[in-house]
């Protein structure tokens, strides 16, 4: 894929520390608790458009959501044992 000379990106994307969340599991895959929360806008005055929660330490990125709420509902139940595949 090749990315043409954009003058800016149509997101906005917000990259904040969140350390120690509340009720968020740490990264399946370090286990580390240092995550960030990203948050994307189509622009600074907007309502958040995504949400997600990326790994500091691994990078790896967990579900993203419309909200805040759900993203993190989403990053624990995706760390949750595999006991319920209702799919
Ligand atoms: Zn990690």
């Amino acid at each position: 894929m090749e990315i043409s000379a954009q003058p800016q990106a149509p997101e906005q994307i917000e990259h904040q520390p969140l350390l120690s969340p509340h009720g968020n599991l740490p990264c399946p895959f370090c286990g580390s608790v240092q995550l960030a929360l990203i948050t994307l806008r189509d622009s600074p005055d907007n309502a958040p458009t995504a949400v997600a929660i990326e790994c500091d330490t691994c990078h790896a990125t967990g579900p993203v959501a419309n909200a805040e709420n759900q993203m993190r509902a989403l990053w624990n139940e995706r760390l949750a044992p595999a006991a319920d595949q209702s799919s």
